[in-house]
């Protein structure tokens, strides 16, 4: 029987930039191992997270492209048949050609050059992310949202935000990117999920959500738990938005806990972690 739900972001908090997915597995497996389903959630493909779940030993679901999607994974070993989920790749809002359409219009509209994932070699993904060439081939997989290079200004988000929300599409700020994305965040996820393995059992789990950036906020404020991991190498949050983010979840009243992680990486995660589910 699961204790708690534990979700957690990649980047700048279960990952670094050593990008230890080895690591990053085994300190999941760990706190499986203590009662705890973990569901990492991301910005990142679909197919750039089942890099990860392959070297889980437990394999468990995940949250791609900022929420667009659910991976239930075809084998619910960490279930142990107390929970009934769906399986396999879940998708809400539009779709990655829709929304692709939709971002070529609104440049021209707007007069505005910024470029998308679909319009980029692997070989620039590459050098504008670090990514290895199959790392930017996987990146490059998209299901439902659509990074963007080449905003520049405060005026051009700002037009692109008014008018991708006029079309029920979102503009979310990441680690490196702006993502355009549907009106759905990682947070919408989360709460599906919670709800889904909540509904399915009559014992309270506790919600844990460990994220670093502004486009963890929403996720965070759904925690029991908001662990707020602060990234020194990544350059993930500048300080301004992470001060603003403590400011909100000290302020959220459904967060009981607000937990302060100096560092990133699956050292940090699972420190934190086993500190917060050992009795
Ligand atoms: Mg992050």
């Amino acid at each position: 029987m699961i204790q708690a739900l534990v979700f957690t972001d990649l980047d700048g908090t279960l990952l670094d930039d050593r990008y230890d997915l080895s690591g990053a597995a085994a300190a999941m497996d760990r706190v499986t191992e203590l009662g705890a389903l973990v569901v990492p959630v991301s910005s990142k493909t679909c197919a750039e997270m089942t890099l990860l779940r392959e070297q889980q030993r437990v394999p468990t679901p995940f949250i791609f492209e900022n929420g667009a999607g659910i991976d239930w994974g075809e084998h619910q070993q960490w279930g142990a048949g107390w929970v009934e989920t769906p399986f396999g790749v879940h998708l809400q809002g539009s779709s990655y050609p829709d929304l692709c359409e939709h971002l070529v219009r609104l440049r021209h509209q707007l007069g505005l050059n910024f470029r998308g994932f679909n319009e980029l070699s692997e070989k620039k993904i590459s050098e504008l992310t670090k990514l290895s060439l199959q790392g930017a081939h996987l990146a490059k997989q998209r299901l439902a949202s659509e990074p963007l290079i080449g905003l520049n200004t405060e005026e051009s988000v700002a037009a692109l935000e008014r008018e991708l929300s006029e079309r029920g599409l979102l503009l979310q700020k990441g680690g490196r990117f702006y993502t355009a994305t549907s009106r759905r965040q990682k947070s919408d996820a989360v709460a599906e999920i919670v709800a889904l393995l909540q509904g399915q059992t009559s014992s309270r789990m506790s919600v844990i959500v460990c994220g670093d950036g502004p486009n963890d906020l929403s996720m965070l404020s759904l925690g029991d738990t908001a662990m707020l991991f602060s990234c020194s190498a990544m350059h993930v949050s500048e300080p301004a938005a992470h001060f603003e983010m403590k400011n909100y979840l000290s302020d959220t009243p459904t967060v009981r806990r607000l937990v302060k992680v100096s560092g990133a990486g699956h050292e940090a995660w699972s420190r934190a972690l086993i500190e917060e589910l050992s009795p």
